[in-house]
C-alpha cells in the first residue's frame, strides 16, 4: 500500500467524525494506516463477530485475530478498530486501538471475570427521575460506576414537569449537587421539551450512554436525542447494500445533533459493578477525611483521633452520606472477593470474629439498593 497515512486518513475523518473520530484516534491509527488497514467503530457485537462503521460504509468483521484471553479485552461496542479490507463477508478485525474509557460489570457467574459493556464513552449520563422521592443513595451509587469507567458523569433529573414548584425544583437540584460535586446537575422535561437543548448541547461532544433506574426516563431521553426518525436508525440497512443481514440493531448511534449514543442491553440492566476507585471519587471528603484519622486503618467506628466521626459530631459530613459510603464499600468489597480468593478468605475471617457470619455477605449479596 503506498497511500500516505493523509490521503486515507482525511476521508475517513468525514465518514468517521459524526462517530467520534479525531485527531488523537488518527495519531493512534496512523501505523496500521500505513498497513493499509481501515479505521472503523464497533456498533454491534454478536456471536463473535461485529458490526463496524469504516469510510467503506458498514461491515461485517470477525475478531477471531483479536481474542484474548482476558475477557476484559474482548471487542466491544465503542471500540475503535483496525479492520483488514482483504476478503469479503465476513472481514477481519486486526488490532483495538488502545481504550480511552470503559464500562465493566462483574459478572455474576462463579467464574470470576469482568464483561466489557461499552468502550470509549466521554459522557455518562445517570437518568433521576423526580416523579419519585430522590435517593441520594442510588444516585452515588450510579455517580461512582460512572467515575469508575472514566467518563465524566452527567445527572439529569428527568421529568421536572411534575415538580411543578420552581422553589421545591431548586431544593432538589440542590441536594443532589451537594452529593455529585464536580458533576452537572440538568433539569429536563420531555413533556414539555424543556432542557433537552441543553443535553443536547453536552452530549454532542463525544460518546454518550445512559444509566438510571427503570422508569428512570432513559428511553424517552433517547428519543428525544435521535429525533423522531429513531426507528430508521436503528433499522439501518448495511451498507454494502446486499442484504445479507437486512437489518440490523446498532448499539452505537450517531444523534443528530452531533455527539454519539451507546446503548447496550448489558448498560440498561447493570447490576453489581466492581467500582472502587469511582466509590472514592464520589465521597472524595470522606476519604480525605480518612486521611486524617490517627490510625491508617481507622474503620471510622470507635477510634479514638478518628477524623470521619468528629466530622459526623460537628454536622459537617451527614450519617446518611456516611452510610451510603459503607453499604458501597460494602458491596464493592464482596465483587472484589469474588475475584480474588485471598481477600475471600480474609473476608470470611473477618465476619467469623464479628459474630456476624455470612451476614454481611448476603445484604451484600441481595444488594439492597
Ligand atoms: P426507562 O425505563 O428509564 O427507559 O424510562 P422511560 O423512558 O420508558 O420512561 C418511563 C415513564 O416515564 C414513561 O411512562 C414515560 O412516558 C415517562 N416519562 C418520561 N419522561 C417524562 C417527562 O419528562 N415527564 C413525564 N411526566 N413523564 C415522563
Ligand atoms: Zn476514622
Amino acid at each position: 500500500m503506498t497511500s500516505s497515512s493523509s490521503s486515507s486518513v482525511s476521508p475517513a475523518l468525514s465518514v468517521l467524525a459524526p462517530y467520534g473520530w479525531d485527531e488523537a484516534w488518527a495519531d493512534e491509527f496512523a501505523r496500521y494506516d500505513s498497513e493499509g488497514l481501515l479505521p472503523g467503530r464497533v456498533v454491534r457485537v454478536d456471536r463473535g463477530q461485529c458490526d463496524v462503521v469504516t469510510p467503506v460504509g458498514t461491515v461485517r468483521a470477525d475478531t477471531e485475530f483479536v481474542v484474548p484471553r482476558d475477557p476484559m479485552k474482548v471487542v466491544c461496542t465503542g471500540d475503535w478498530a483496525a479492520v483488514d479490507p482483504e476478503g469479503s463477508d465476513p472481514q477481519y478485525v486486526r488490532a483495538l486501538l488502545p481504550r480511552r474509557t470503559a464500562f465493566v460489570r462483574s459478572t455474576s457467574s462463579k467464574r470470576s471475570e469482568g464483561q466489557i459493556l461499552a468502550a470509549n464513552v466521554d459522557h455518562a449520563i445517570i437518568a433521576v427521575s423526580l416523579a419519585v422521592e430522590l435517593d441520594l443513595g442510588r444516585v452515588e451509587r450510579f455517580l461512582a460506576l460512572a467515575w469508575e469507567s472514566g467518563a465524566q458523569p452527567v445527572v439529569v433529573l428527568t421529568k421536572a414537569d411534575l415538580v411543578p414548584d420552581p422553589v421545591g425544583l431548586s431544593y432538589l437540584v440542590e441536594d443532589v449537587e451537594s452529593t455529585a460535586p464536580g458533576v452537572p446537575v440538568l433539569t429536563v422535561s420531555a413533556v414539555r421539551g424543556e432542557g433537552l437543548d441543553v443535553l443536547v448541547a453536552l452530549v454532542s461532544g463525544g460518546t454518550s450512554v445512559l444509566l438510571g433506574q427503570s422508569g428512570a426516563g432513559k428511553s424517552t431521553l433517547a428519543n428525544a436525542l435521535l429525533g423522531d426518525d429513531v426507528m430508521d436508525v436503528r433499522a439501518t440497512r448495511d451498507a454494502d447494500g446486499k442484504g445479507r443481514h437486512t437489518t440490523t440493531t446498532r448499539n452505537l448511534l450517531s444523534l443528530p445533533g452531533g455527539g454519539v449514543l451507546i446503548d447496550t442491553p448489558g448498560l440498561r440492566g447493570v447490576g453489581l459493578w466492581d467500582a472502587g476507585t469511582g466509590v472514592g471519587q464520589v465521597f472524595a471528603e470522606i476519604e480525605e477525611l480518612s486521611g486524617r484519622c490517627r490510625f491508617q486503618d481507622c474503620a471510622h467506628e470507635s477510634e479514638p483521633g478518628c477524623a470521619v466521626l468528629a466530622a459526623l459530631d460537628s454536622g459537617e459530613l451527614s450519617v446518611r452520606r456516611l452510610e451510603s459510603y459503607r453499604k458501597l464499600m460494602r458491596e464493592n468489597q464482596w465483587i472484589v472477593a469474588k475475584t480474588d480468593a485471598r481477600v475471600r478468605a480474609e473476608l470470611r475471617r473477618e465476619w467469623k470474629r464479628k459474630g456476624s457470619d455470612g451476614k454481611a455477605a448476603m445484604e451484600a449479596k441481595r444488594g439492597r439498593w
